[in-house]
């Protein structure tokens, strides 16, 4: 069985991925090509936000809207240490500090209540200054953006959602993409919607911001080419990797219907023993993993072994929380500061999730968990 199954997805749509590369190989526009320019149409009107720029990674749809907003030493940016090493890098690597705030125990998204308790914190007690939130859309399901939109407001703070699990997850119909600033996603292969290689998206309705990400997307090109007006990166999406997401594109909406489906089958069928993510009412996720906890560190090795014996994969996201990794040693966070992550890490894990998982499966899976 496979965790994520990219190979019947292909078989879907071979025809067409590759016809959509060749078109590529014989245009020649293998940079910057029409595919990537009609990719980033299609993308912002899904997302219903005026502009997307397109970019080389998740990672540096992050990093850029950072740069843009000028964001260096002496800048505070807070964000959750339940996530990906990429959001809290991003922060660090501009010299600026990162600041962690616990997560909810039942949707493991950054917690509103403890954000605002962290501002007063950070406001009374250092001289930094309060730029950003990042937010992250864990396993495919917004944090609560609608509150902490308010709260990033009323402080001053630019709001950038880390939705690289999350492209196509909503709250109230809005996609994930379209709060805040700005919303940043990944195409990496294993994400719900992923390309054949590296790739991301960043969504704004701010001219200023798009015409500044478009700059620094380019090494900080200015109106002439060869007078840059910024540092920047080269941070561009190839265009065989948008020819690849402009097939996928097309089946993607089914695919989150479908991913949808494979969830609720598994809430269903799972029984009280394990904790499956809480989907508050009104919020739609893309299911980029499909994580649950154990009552504990041992009945989770219990479980994940029974499964590979039946020759079923899984995986633990994430069984570090950042604040408690070498790379944020200088942060002089301790085990005990982020409890609700410490204790998630230790028991969560993820199953097989992907439009293509069969309900065969999902009982199999299901009926392995129940008896343990
Ligand atoms: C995958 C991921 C990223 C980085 O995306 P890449 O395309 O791998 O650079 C950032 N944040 C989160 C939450 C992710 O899961």
């Amino acid at each position: 069985m496979q965790f994520i199954d990219l190979k019947s997805q292909y078989k879907r749509m071979e025809g067409e991925i590759q016809s959509g590369i060749n078109n590529v190989l014989n245009h020649g526009k293998y940079i910057m090509g029409p595919e990537v320019i009609e990719l980033e149409k299609k993308l912002s009107e899904f997302v219903d936000s005026k502009y997307c720029v397109s970019c080389a990674s998740g990672t540096d749809a992050l990093l850029m809207p950072l740069m843009a907003f000028d964001i260096g030493p002496g800048d505070a940016v807070f964000t959750t240490p339940f996530t990906f090493i990429a959001t809290a890098e991003v922060i660090q690597l501009l010299g600026a500090t990162p600041i962690f705030v616990d997560i909810e125990k039942d949707t493991f998204n950054i917690c509103p209540l403890n954000l605002e308790q962290k501002i007063n914190e950070v406001k009374n007690n250092t001289k930094l200054n309060l730029r950003a939130v990042i937010p992250v859309c864990l396993f495919g399901l917004p944090s609560n953006l609608v509150q902490i939109e308010k709260i990033a407001t009323k402080n001053n703070l630019k709001l950038v959602v880390d939705s690289a699990q999350g492209f196509g997850a909503t709250i109230n119909d809005k996609k994930s993409c379209s709060f805040g600033d700005v919303g940043a996603t990944s195409f990496f292969p294993a994400k719900p919607l992923g390309c054949y290689g590296d790739g991301g998206a960043i969504f704004t309705d701010d001219e200023s911001l798009y015409k500044k990400l478009i700059s620094i997307r380019v090494h900080g090109k200015g109106d002439d080419k060869y007078d840059n007006i910024r540092i920047g990166i080269n941070g561009r999406l190839d265009s065989i990797q948008a020819a690849i997401l402009l097939t996928k594109f097309k089946y993607y909406a089914e695919e989150i219907e479908l991913r949808n489906e494979v969830a609720t089958k598994y809430i269903e069928k799972l029984d009280k023993k394990v904790k499956t993510q809480n989907i508050p009412s009104g919020y739609k996720s893309v299911w980029a993993q499909f994580s649950i906890s154990a009552e504990n560190k041992n009945l989770r090795e219990i479980i994940q072994n029974k499964l590979k014996e039946n020759g079923i994969p899984t995986a633990v996201y994430y069984p570090k929380p950042l604040h408690l990794q070498t790379a944020f040693n200088k942060l002089n966070n301790n085990y005990g500061d982020y409890p609700i992550s410490e204790h998630t890490s230790e028991k969560i894990f993820s199953i097989p999730m992907h439009p293509y998982l069969k309900d065969e499966e999902i009982d199999v899976i299901a009926k392995i968990i129940n008896h343990c």
